[in-house]
């Protein structure tokens, strides 16, 4: 018989938790008590030791829906005599550490009272349970009251408040709901007339304006979607037009998972992502041939073997999508600007664009702007591409035995897909996803929402963590807040993102590959082999340095790369472009130039080479096209027996210098000899992961480090990904990645932190 004393951090008050951890205890026949303490939970149990280790698991795998465990502790203590379970009393203390939900997509006992005629609720758009719900995106303070929400403006009616005070009601304490009599309503407010319809008539006016081919803007959780019907390629393209310089593929939401596997393939693990309480958007593989009478037009994807697919989080997007089928729901911004979240912004532009035929909204507020998150499934798990709704603001639980408990950073991030992070002793908060920082409009939301996050979570940080590089806003910022700065680097950041999740303290080889971050050399890195440790790193390799034209476009500009690159290589007389003389005199004249390493652009080089993609109108496009080509190979069972390009891998000053001359001389011969483009796209992933693992094996001997940690956008790449992670795994390696913060740049804010923490 034992005694064990069980401490959990996370969303865990006012979610039903003591009831369930009480129910729980009595059907294992354990003795013991739960008790709330400070914002934690305290649960002691005494019985035989399997049973109370299957209850401990239990507490994990059947907790109550909307509960999130970030940690748990586990004290064994002298062995203590009870004669019953028992829920005592709440008590102060705890750690001070906050945790907010994250809002909650629609549950089921909701989706079947949205349906049920008989319900007092039938068609409520805004119905809502103790489980489900926006939460984080309403939330003014804590704790989490009604009257702390943007649910303030609706005062409950005798009905729902009825519900609300019945302890026995699933609506007990569920500080969102409403009815039809008391909540918030629909209003249609149409680009053309100046008549608006509200409830049922503005319902109708949407889904009658969607089904015509119009595009309409929707409120949701954390801001507006620009919706419209992905079936008609004249929609598309106005909403292209509509959102300026928009070339991204956009998400398409789909009624359920049994319409959707008719537009893509989805394996028993993306399911249940695409029905999980975050709802994000999963990235899946569309099928070369639907399954359905109606097309997905190609202008929704472009080239892409991918789509954004996900399913219907509010009980409003279930009302529309029920009438009119699959609809892109894409974030409401215009040119790269935060998603519009207020009605006063996307109403004055329903009143400037014709293109807009108008706006479905109700007088709910919404505090802070949240876009979907998105992720993909690979190796048997979830990688997050962009965390936002539903993840943020839970806070990630770094292990450590000497992380001071009471130290308190602020690390700020970098330059694209920005987050910010705080941190409160072992508890990182990593912010929703913010954007790329390149206009007032989002470092405005990026203060904004630091300034709320810090608020909410009582963090005062006393420690800022920024990026190396001079000129990034994120940078300034810190250096003027008139705290110690700690500088880390780029793609040490990276590296420390995936120690900082997965706790690891000792040595590591880091592979850190993007598009681009600044070096302590002050050039250009981003094809790096780093030792790293969480108290610093040392640079054991990297792609040798090719010199590269500079300035803010060239980087979009995969032609140039491709052009350094054969220049480079010694290819020069392949250069036909008429470009080339102006090319060739600043580089060789270093005029304006810069040396890089980056492994992104080496990708933008070789889908230039191959004609694949010249400009990438958002980051990593021509790389993404690059890894389509050779996804279409491997897919066609051509790509048994290849063969990896020639390069070469030597050491200088103590470093190895990856030099891939040879390759692109390769290359440049397939490719005049008319080698398919797919067979030399999957020959270039293939080399790179050859060269990889194989300078791994190098460092593991000379280090004795077995343990590698891969990071940075390249790794959003399946093939190079998958390929690696074998290739490693092959050579037993024990390999580590990014699944709790992107491994793009959206991951280096917990990786600065987690070197703060570390200090
Ligand atoms: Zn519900
Ligand atoms: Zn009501
Ligand atoms: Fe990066």
């Amino acid at each position: 018989m034992v005694t064990v004393q069980i401490k959990l951090w996370g969303v865990v008050q006012g979610v039903g938790f003591r009831p369930f951890i009480s129910r729980l205890a009595a059907g294992y026949g354990l003795k013991g008590w739960v008790l709330n303490e400070g914002g934690n939970v305290r649960i002691e149990v005494s019985g035989a030791k399997e049973t109370v280790e299957s209850f401990i698991n239990d507490i994990t795998a059947k907790k109550p829906g909307p509960a999130e465990i970030v940690h748990m502790e586990l004290e064994r203590k002298e062995y203590i005599e009870y004669d019953s379970f028992r829920i005592i009393e709440s008590s102060e203390g705890g750690d001070d550490i906050v945790f907010i939900p994250a809002d909650l997509s629609i549950c089921k006992s909701c989706t079947e009272e949205l349906f049920d005629e008989a319900d007092r609720r039938h068609l409520h758009p805004f119905i809502s349970c103790m489980i489900c719900g926006p939460r984080y995106s309403i939330f003014d303070r804590v704790p989490y009251d009604r009257h702390n929400t943007s649910m303030v403006d609706f005062p409950m009616c005798e009905f729902c408040n009825g519900q609300y005070t019945y302890i026995e009601d699933r609506r007990y304490h569920a500080q969102t709901i409403s009815c039809h009599d008391c909540g918030p309503y629909l209003i249609y407010n149409s680009s053309s007339e100046p008549q608006e319809q509200v409830r049922e008539a503005a319902l109708e006016r949407a889904v009658a304006e969607l089904k015509d081919g119009k595009i309409v803007a929707v409120k949701g959780v954390g801001g507006y979607h620009l919706v419209c019907s992905p079936f008609r390629t004249e929609a598309v393209d106005r909403l292209r037009q509509l959102k300026g310089r928009e070339e991204k593929p956009f998400a398409v939401m789909f009624y359920d998972a049994g319409q959707l596997s008719s537009y893509c393939y989805v394996s028993e693990q993306e399911k249940t992502v695409l029905e999980s309480k975050e709802r994000p958007i999963v990235l899946l593989r569309r099928r070369e041939h639907e399954l359905s009478q109606e097309q997905i037009s190609q202008s929704v994807y472009r080239s892409s073997m991918y789509l954004g697919a996900f399913l219907p989080y509010t009980p409003l997007q279930y009302l529309i999508l029920k009438e009119t089928g699959p609809l892109i729901m894409t974030s409401a911004n215009i040119s790269d600007q935060p998603i519009i979240k207020d009605d006063c912004e996307i109403l004055s532009l329903a009143g400037q664009s014709e293109l807009l035929a108008g706006v479905l909204y109700n007088k709910r507020d919404i505090r802070i702007s949240i876009d979907d998150s998105v992720v993909k499934c690979i190796d048997d798990s979830v990688q997050i591409t962009r965390r936002s709704r539903g993840y943020a603001p839970l806070p990630v639980y770094i292990k450590g035995t000497e992380i001071d408990k009471s130290k308190q950073i602020l690390a700020c991030g970098g330059q694209l897909k920005n987050t910010f992070c705080l941190t409160k002793g072992n508890f990182a908060y990593p912010s929703q996803y913010i954007g790329d920082m390149e206009n007032e409009q989002t470092l405005e939301l990026y203060r904004e929402n630091l300034e709320r996050m810090k608020s909410l979570l009582r963090i005062e940080p006393k420690l800022v963590c920024c990026d190396l590089h001079p000129d990034y806003p994120t940078t300034r910022l810190a250096e003027s807040l008139g705290m110690e700065v700690i500088k880390v680097q780029h793609h040490y950041a990276h590296i420390a993102s995936v120690m900082a999740e997965k706790g690891l303290y000792e040595d590591v080889i880091g592979i850190s590959f993007d598009g681009t971050g600044y070096g302590e050399d002050g050039r250009i890195w981003g094809g790096e082999f780093l030792i790293c440790s969480p108290k610093g790193y040392r640079r054991a390799g990297h792609l040798r340095y090719i010199p590269m034209l500079g300035g803010d476009t060239s980087i979009k500009e995969a032609w140039k790369s491709a052009m350094a690159y054969m220049y480079s290589a010694g290819a020069e007389s392949e250069i036909k472009d008429g470009r080339w003389h102006l090319i060739k005199s600043a580089l060789a004249n270093k005029i304006n130039t810069i040396d890089s390493s980056s492994m992104g652009r080496h990708f933008d080089a070789v889908s230039s080479i191959l004609d694949i993609g010249h400009f990438a109108n958002y980051e990593g496009e021509c790389a993404i096209k690059l890894e389509n080509e050779a996804l279409l190979h491997a897919l066609a069972n051509k790509a048994a027996d290849t063969k990896p390009y020639r390069y070469e891998t030597v050491k200088v000053n103590g470093c190895y210098e990856i030099d891939t001359s040879a390759m692109i001389r390769q290359i440049l011969s397939d490719k005049l000899s008319g080698a398919d483009i797919g067979y030399v796209s999957y020959r270039f992933h293939l080399t790179v992961a050859e060269f990889t693992a194989g300078l791994c094996r190098i460092l593991r001997e000379e280090n004795r480090i077995n343990k590698v940690a891969l990071s940075g956008g390249v790794f959003q790449n399946s093939i190079l990904f998958e390929m690696l992670l074998k290739m490693l795994r092959e050579a037993g390696f024990e390999v580590h990645y990014n699944t709790m913060v992107p491994a793009n740049d959206g991951g280096i804010s917990l990786g600065q932190a987690f070197v703060g923490m570390n200090v």
